[in-house]
């Protein structure tokens, strides 16, 4: 099982706001990360507590991305308390026999563990500083940078480019 590929989970969950605004979108956001099992019940709980975690995932972010590693680590740390892992060997789907992080509670508490979980891996295995907020303004997506010189600024190609035309500019302006 490949934990840090669950941090991709708070990722989607941080970038979604606009899914978090009833039970239709938080299924496609379910769907689209791979965690959507037809028939799962869902509910305006999970809703909520959804809401919740992307708040608290977004201050994770945050806090990294104003470098405070200490902070980070407490905040993750509490977050791991309350989204306890209870690992359960699982077959479903005719998949083979695999890990769940957990198997009882609600969808979004198997979501929490999963995206909580994967952050708590990353910042273990390759830094805190892989944590970043997009630096195109306006645009504050969360992306884990995986670039093997921790380079990585923004969420995308498009808000790359945005940024490298506005430098363009703001350098123009400076030779007039
Ligand atoms: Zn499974
Ligand atoms: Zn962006």
């Amino acid at each position: 099982m490949d934990l840090t590929s669950y941090a991709e989970l708070a990722v989607l969950l941080i970038n979604s706001p606009d899914r978090l605004t009833g039970l239709e979108g938080l299924r496609a956001l379910l769907e689209e990360g791979g965690r959507y099992r037809p028939g799962c019940r869902i509910t305006r709980s999970d809703l909520e507590a959804l809401r919740d975690l992307r708040e608290e995932l977004m201050i994770v972010f945050e806090t990294a991305e104003a470098g405070d590693e200490e902070a980070v680590v407490d905040r993750l740390n509490s977050l791991l308390i309350h989204h306890p892992v209870q690992p359960q060997i699982s077959g479903h789907d005719g998949e083979r026999w695999h890990l769940h992080l957990t198997e009882g509670g609600r969808m979004a508490d198997q979501y929490a563990v999963g995206a909580v979980m994967g952050l708590a891996t990353m910042i273990t295995d390759l830094g805190v500083d892989r944590l970043g907020l997009c630096q195109a303004p306006p645009c504050r997506r969360a992306y884990l940078d995986t670039s093997s010189n921790r380079s990585r600024r923004y969420c995308s190609e498009r808000c790359a480019s945005r940024a490298n035309v506005a430098a363009y500019r703001a350098r123009q302006k400076v030779g007039q």
